[in-house]
């Protein structure tokens, strides 16, 4: 395959994860559950989002932060490029933030708070899970002392948010406190 054909191949993939959702897919790619790919047609791929807002933001997989342009049409996120004026990645970024796009817009991604009940996940509130947590949190630091209890931070924590979880460590009187990638 020609590296023309190649590049427009790309270009119509990413084409088609636009605009099944932003506009109604007729030609569609998939099964029902995960119909939001069509083919993109040759207007389409001869115009780039001529509307598109492009939207400077970050790649939230990790706290590095990598630059990302987000381009958007009528409040829908279409199209992700790298931005090179970034200072932290200065144009690149690594392969989970490549499909940012993909991510935000899975028709997989947790969007409210679940809850096991008799072996069936249903959904939940954000008040009703933060009570039950502190409450079992409580339970255990009573039952068994506040060093039963550890925190784990991660890559995708930033320094501010590794501040507060320490905080808490603290509140909850326990050194137990470490990154994901110690274990
Ligand atoms: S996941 Fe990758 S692209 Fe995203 S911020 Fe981290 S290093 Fe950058």
């Amino acid at each position: 395959m020609s590296e023309n054909k190649n590049i427009q191949n790309r270009r119509a993939f990413l084409k088609l994860s636009l605009l099944g959702s932003a506009i109604g897919a007729t030609q569609v790619l998939g099964s029902e559950e995960t119909r939001v790919l069509r083919q993109a047609t040759h207007q389409e791929l001869k115009e780039n989002f001529p509307n598109s807002k492009r939207i400077k933001t970050i790649c939230t997989h990790c706290s590095v932060g990598c630059g990302i342009i987000a381009e958007v049409v009528d409040g829908i996120w279409v199209r992700q490029e790298v931005a090179q004026d970034h200072p932290v990645s200065q144009g690149g970024h690594c392969c989970k933030g490549a499909d940012m796009i993909d991510r935000v817009r899975s028709t997989t991604r947790l969007r409210y708070p679940i809850e096991k009940v008799n072996g069936v996940w249903q959904k939940t509130s954000w008040d009703s899970s933060m009570d039950k947590i502190a409450k079992k949190i409580t339970e255990v630091r009573e039952k068994y002392g506040p060093d039963s209890i550890m925190l784990i931070g991660s890559a995708k924590v930033s320094n501010e948010q590794s501040y507060y979880v320490r905080k808490f460590a603290a509140f909850l009187g326990t050194n137990n406190i470490d990154h994901q990638a110690r274990i």
